[in-house]
């Protein structure tokens, strides 16, 4: 059956509609906008030098959709000699001329860097003026578009976009100290930009806009917003003083809109009172509407497509974190995108309390691949990865929320706010140092695991309670059961009881931990993380592990299914090749002698008739049989006409090539009860599903006992690898999800019916038994399986051969399941041999080995 995956923005409760999902709109227009920039590589040059002040005139010209430009450039020396300054600028606008005190400067613009060689040598700390002139074709973060048939200019630089209209250093890392910036465009339009607007100039039929931007600031930020806007004005007043807050909006929006800006200054004041006074509070704080779909923090003005609270909200977070703390570099651009995205789960709080908060961040969660330290930064997609660097890091800063606690948590932003990295750029280690000052706490571990680490914990727990002398002990075990990387984090267990809860707080930091409680009335039911202050995944009772051998991942539950579909979205499925998708829906172990006794877990009905024995829990081992081998005991104790049988199954994998393509199940099935079990058929149902589910094929090979599936050149198929096995039956069955009742199920499982069709393409499901077997009370008999993957048919019929190896070597009899560990095991491959042999020991010590070769006569031939 095919799995869909349905993602949806969660967007309730606070007036934000799907299309305003801030993540979304933040990442998605940058994403887009930059598709094509290329991401230019700071030279070695720009760190010899440190910008200073700027002065940027630029004249546009709608008509000819062109630039003209100048800029006055003050910058200072870090070394000795220096007598090259790099600029980054795009190539398609050509430069006009360069000059320094009045002479003139030789420079070379290849591959969008301007190579300004200085009229002499500088040395450190001198200060270094030019003026760079400029015109032609900006490049593509440069628009030029329109809005309700008027001209509408707009920028937007981040990540590596500034270079498209002006020269500079393209990476955020060197703020500006100021910058003035000075357009002219025809009369009729209006010039919104960053800082304070000193002056309008009408010159001729043109209007000159003069802009200052006191506040230090990076490239990125420098923003224009160009229409014939209506301007609406309002104030924040704070302590002492009243600043502007201003939006410019498009004309014909101005009446349906102007009143959705009236919550500005409120947010202004709210976030002010979280991070410390707003950080250009001697400037001005705006929103300018633009042409792409989100918004972006340019700093003192936001550029945004519309007045969507939450947008807003994000955007001006940004002034704080992204625009007055900035990224060093966009390897760490969580501290600018999940600020921002925690900032609006904090103004959902201000407005709803912890409901607010909490559904909030609810719809934040990211339950996926990869770290939020982004580690290619040549790409914008991933850099503005809204599951990651906004979703999954704001997570991060809940979390870190509740691990230092509320007032340190908001003591550790006002005091990152007021650092020495105010106005500057940041890295997560900045950020990590005053968490662990300002909290006296040790968060290396947590910074690691969450920002360079991947995956989230999967808490796997059971729980149980006993009297003892008027008190109620609860025993509680705590499994992390993700695929990598174990979490170290502080986890709120709330106990309910008749007279109400009590809360404790455990630390967990092991795959496997135990924990007790006292109480003093009778538990009811156990919760782990109640107000779910943790990006994590929770299972009760039920394990669910996976084999993971590096070529193929199998989830294995401790009752008997595969896969992920029963029960309902645990595990990972059959994943192969490993960079492949799941190929499995869903599949189990399958015996009965009758329509009325057949065991299952079946996915249509979700009727589990396996039940995990009790006290019983699923084992992982690393044995020298393979790599990995997971033991679970389970019964038939959930099927009404339970017979009282036990299976002891055991899956193996190993990491070793060419072991990896298949995992072999064995089982060892036992009738614990009175009677014997006659006409028993044993079979291994697995529903898989290679890509296009409705068009695999079938096919088997009675010789191989292989039953396998195709589509797009992946083979995925199940073998029976005992070769003494009953007339085994391979059974392919179209659509099993609406055809598969306990008659259909035992008369497939007995071979007496068979839907087998080798060209027809559809959605196979795949079932290998044998039978009929006699299994008298008392008695026990053993029946291996492997699943088996292959890139082509030859490759799944030589894997098949190696596992019936491996499985012919290690796994025959009863005995030597569990051998001894101190024993060395070599594995050989290939069996026969040919001419060449592959030898792979395994020793739990390093220890000195020797090999020698014996022929079949007991005589040494080699070494
Ligand atoms: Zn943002």
């Amino acid at each position: 059956m095919k799995v869909f995956i349905l993602l949806f923005f969660l967007s309730f409760a606070f007036g934000l509609s799907a299309q305003e999902n801030t993540a979304l709109l933040c990442s998605k227009s940058r994403i887009k906008n930059y598709e094509n920039s290329l991401y230019v590589r700071e030279t070695g040059n720009q760190n010899d030098f440190d910008l200073g002040f700027y002065k940027l005139y630029i004249d546009v010209n709608y008509v000819s959709k062109q630039i003209s430009g100048k800029a006055e450039i003050t910058c200072y020396s870090k070394i000795n000699n220096l007598n090259e300054l790099d600029f980054d600028i795009t190539s398609s606008l050509s430069i006009k001329k360069i000059f320094s005190n009045n002479k003139s400067l030789s420079f070379e613009h290849n591959s969008d860097v301007l190579k300004v060689f200085l009229d002499k040598k500088y040395s450190t700390g001198q200060k270094i003026t030019l003026t760079i002139e400029y015109y032609g074709q900006s490049g593509a973060t440069f628009h030029f578009d329109t809005k309700y048939s008027l001209p509408m200019i707009w920028t937007l630089s981040e990540p590596y976009g500034s270079k498209d209209w002006w020269p500079c250093k393209n990476l955020p890392d060197d703020k500006l100290d100021s910058i003035d910036i000075i357009v002219t465009v025809q009369k009729n339009l209006i010039v919104a930009s960053n800082g304070l607007l000193a002056s309008t100039d009408t010159i001729e039929n043109k209007i000159q806009y003069h802009w200052k931007e006191r506040y230090p600031i990076s490239s990125y930020l420098v923003s224009l917003a160009i229409y014939p806007y209506k301007i609406k004005t309002d104030y924040y007043y704070y302590d002492g003083g009243k600043m502007p807050v201003l939006s410019y909006i498009f004309a014909s929006d101005y009446e349906s809109d102007k009143d959705k800006y009236n919550v500005v200054p409120v947010m202004l004041e709210v976030l002010s009172s979280y991070y410390g006074q707003y950080p250009f509070i001697k400037e001005k704080y705006g929103n300018a509407q633009f042409l792409w779909g989100g918004g972006m923090e340019h700093q003192t003005l936001t550029s945004l497509l519309g007045p969507y609270e939450y947008l807003m909200v994000h955007e001006l977070g940004h002034q704080w974190w992204g625009d007055m703390i900035t990224c060093k570099d966009f390897h760490h651009i969580w501290l600018n995108e999940g600020f921002a995205s925690y900032t609006e789960a904090l103004w959902a709080e201000y407005k709803s309390g912890e409901f607010g908060l909490h559904s909030y961040m609810d719809s934040k969660k990211y339950l996926g691949h990869g770290t939020i330290y982004v580690d290619d930064i040549s790409q914008s997609g991933r850099i503005f990865s809204g599951a990651l660097s906004y979703n999954k890091a704001s997570w991060v800063l809940h979390m870190l929320r509740h691990v230092v606690g509320d007032s340190t948590f908001f003591e550790i932003l006002q005091q990152y706010a007021q650092s020495d990295k105010k106005y500057d750029v940041a890295t997560t280690e900045d950020f990590a140092k005053i968490c662990k000052n300002v909290s006296g706490m040790d968060l290396d571990r947590f910074f690691n695991q969450w920002i360079y680490g991947d995956y989230h914990p999967v808490y796997l727990y059971d729980w149980n309670y006993r009297e003892d002398m008027g008190k109620y002990i609860v025993d509680l075990e705590i499994e992390q059961f993700q695929l990598e990387n174990i979490f170290s984090m502080p986890i709120d267990i709330t106990i309910k009881t008749g007279s109400g809860k009590e809360t404790f707080v455990i630390q967990n930091d092991d795959k496997l931990q135990k924990y007790i409680f006292e109480l003093n009335n009778k538990p009811i039911s156990l919760i782990l993380d109640e107000n779910d202050w943790i990006l994590k995944e929770v299972k009760e009772g039920i394990d669910m592990v996976n084999h993971d051998n590096s070529e193929m991942l199998l989830s294995v539950s401790s009752f008997g299914s595969f896969g992920h579909n029963v029960p309902d979205g645990l595990g990972y499925g059959l994943i192969f090749p490993r960079e492949g998708e799941n190929r499995l829906f869903y599949g189990s172990l399958i015996f009965g002698n009758s329509s009325d006794y057949v065991v299952d877990n079946s996915e249509k009905d979700k009727v589990l008739d396996f039940k995990k024995k009790e006290n019983s829990s699923i084992s992982i081992y690393k044995t020298n049989i393979s790599n990995l081998d997971i033991n679970t005991v389970y019964t038939d104790k959930n099927h009404p006409e339970s017979k009282d049988v036990e299976i002891n199954q055991t899956s193996y994998s190993w990491s070793l090539a060419p072991f990896r393509d298949f995992i072999i199940v064995k089982y060892d099935i036992k009738n614990k009860g009175n009677k014997d079990i006659d006409n028993l058929y044993i079979g291994q149902f697995m529903d898989f599903d290679i890509g296009d589910y409705l068009e695999n094929y079938i096919d088997k090979n009675e010789d191989e006992r292989l039953i396998y599936q195709s589509a797009d050149n992946i083979f995925i198929g199940i073998k029976l690898l005992n070769r003494n096995s009953e007339n085994p039956v391979f059974t392919g069955l179209l659509n099993a999800v609406d055809n598969w009742d306990e008659n259909i199920k035992f008369d497939y499982l007995s071979g007496q019916n068979n839907a087998f069709l080798t060209d027809k393409q559809g959605d196979w499901s795949s079932l290998l038994s044998s039978g009929p077997y006699t299994l008298n009370a008392g008695d026990s008999m053993s029946i291996s399986f492997a699943i088996i993957g292959g890139t082509n048919k030859d490759q799944l019929f030589v894997s098949a051969d190696y596992a019936q190896s491996l499985f012919d070597h290690y796994l025959t009899g009863t005995d030597n399941i569990y051998p001894d560990q101190t024993n060395t095991i070599a594995i050989l491959y290939p069996n026969p041999v040919n001419d060449k042999i592959h030898i792979e020991i395994n020793s739990p010590k390093i220890q000195h080995s020797k090999i020698s070769f014996y022929n079949v006569d007991g005589k040494k031939v080699y070494l």
